[in-house]
């Protein structure tokens, strides 16, 4: 069975590049009817908080990418990083290393110095330290001894064949000296523990990944395969931070993204299928596949992100968006007056919105106090359109209340008065809205309703 998993290091906010990286090995899973799991890389101990794992987990919920197992937190397995470790000193393919940070950073500097390749010596390597007594005090760290020669390859999944050689890589530290294994050991341990069959993570880890082949070749583990997707990078070339603005998962659902919008737009940048832009997440499991990820890096795209949740929210029902908005409106305590019914209000403006909160904002101005702009006032609110508008609230009184009765006032008001179209429209969208731009102007009417309707344009008219 195909397992695949995210692993995350809680050390900030879900940034959108790495639910980018969660979102393909998730679609990779769930395409090929496998498992997902989520393991939290907790060992840095400064740098890992609880608020960041909670950011995650409520970044991964929101986005509905389900995991079948985890989280499961490294921190509570250093028994086992530690067995596997003995394991790996009795077969000599690891050692203890008494070598301080001083003495490190001295022997790097001496290398560059000679024009060397900073790297560790393997002074401690067990061939050099034969009769060589550990200093007192000092706390050791386990190095990993890495074979000196011979190439190490994979065949990336996303990148194609890979080969380094063996003499760019040095012995790296396997545990640290207070037991917390690196990243490079607990991922080997871990991703074989948990059975991963696939290793899809960002290209960033591709000069590590050498090094965990020798690892699993040592311990007689069974290698992976392995799929680098490249990195997302900002309009400016940049690998994408927050200096580009929005980079959390959080903040786009704060800002009235869709979490399919977000996952669509995210799958979209640096995979592709056909021309395909707008797709639904089973769409997406549907199709997903390494093959067609790309190899370079992708750049975001605000404007697309946009026009990608407008795509969304059209696909939305109406029910579910008033649902939506009206939880919105409560966590922001945004009072609801009495108005019109929200899904055929929705129904009318969904079409303009690019997110749910420009959504929110055109649906309040049915609800909300009426503000016209003195500009708008001096223009459209004019003498001469009082009778025009006199006329028309006491056909409103008698009309069926429905949209084409309504639009049959409204022309003959027009021919009544011969005026064209916008020089009514643009008062009555002011009256009712305080907007100028509105959707058709006798939906907008009947859905306000007839007495709501009438009390506006009185109101408004006795301020003419
Ligand atoms: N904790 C690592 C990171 O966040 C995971 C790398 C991996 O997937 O192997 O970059």
């Amino acid at each position: 069975m195909i397992r695949t998993r995210f692993a995350p290091s809680p050390t900030g906010y879900l940034h959108i590049g790495g639910a980018r990286t969660a979102l393909y090995a998730w679609a990779f899973a769930r395409k090929h009817g496998g498992q997902f799991i989520l393991r939290v890389e907790d060992t840095d101990k400064e740098r890992s908080s609880e608020e960041s794992v909670q950011a995650i987990l409520d970044s991964m919920s929101w986005l509905g990418l389900d995991y079948d197992e985890g989280p499961i937190f490294q921190m509570d397995r250093l028994t086992r990083y530690r067995e596997v470790a003995e394991s790996l000193i009795a077969a000599g393919k690891a050692y203890w290393c008494y070598t301080t940070p001083d003495e490190l950073t001295a022997m790097r500097e001496a290398q560059r110095f000679a024009g060397l390749k900073p790297r560790y010596n393997g002074e401690w390597r067990p061939e050099n330290a034969l009769g060589k007594i550990p200093p007192e005090g000092i706390k050791p760290v386990l190095r990993f001894r890495n074979p000196d020669r011979g190439d190490v390859v994979w065949d990336d999944l996303v990148k194609g064949k890979i080969t380094v050689s063996n003499e760019e890589l040095d012995d790296f530290i396997l545990l640290r000296g207070d037991g917390i294994p690196t990243y490079n050991f607990g991922v080997v341990v871990d991703d074989h523990d948990m059975k991963l069959t696939h290793v899809i993570r960002g290209d960033d880890h591709v000069n590590n990944t050498p090094r965990q082949i020798n690892v699993y070749q040592a311990l007689n583990f069974e290698i992976p395969f392995f799929g680098h997707v490249p990195m997302i990078l900002g309009s400016d070339g940049e690998r994408l931070s927050k200096r580009h603005g929005a980079v959390s998962v959080t903040q786009y659902r704060d800002e009235g993204f869709l979490p399919d919008a977000l996952l669509n737009y995210l799958a979209r940048l640096g995979w592709s299928h056909g021309d395909d832009e707008v797709f639904t997440k089973d769409q997406l499991v549907q199709w997903f596949d390494l093959e067609h990820v790309s190899r370079s890096p992708a750049q975001f795209d605000a404007v697309k992100l946009n026009w990608t949740n407008g795509e969304h929210i059209k696909l939305v029902s109406n029910e579910v968006l008033a649902e939506i908005i009206r939880k919105t409106c409560v966590s922001s305590a945004i009072q609801w007056k009495d108005g019109p019914d929200l899904p055929p209000l929705v129904a009318l403006l969904k079409d303009r919105a690019t997110s749910i909160h420009e959504l929110v904002t055109s649906t309040l101005v049915f609800f909300q106090d009426i503000k016209i702009s003195e500009e708008d006032r001096a223009k459209f609110l004019t003498l001469e359109i009082k009778p025009v508008i006199e006329a028309f609230a006491s056909a409103l009184r008698e009309v069926d209340w429905d949209r084409a009765s309504i639009g049959g006032s409204i022309k003959n008001t027009l021919k009544e008065f011969k005026i064209k179209m916008p020089q009514l429209a643009m008062p009555l969208r002011l009256l009712l809205t305080g907007q100028t731009q509105t959707p058709a102007i006798d939906a907008v009417i009947e859905l306000i309703g007839r007495e709501r309707v009438l009390s506006r344009l009185e109101t408004g008219l006795s301020s003419i």
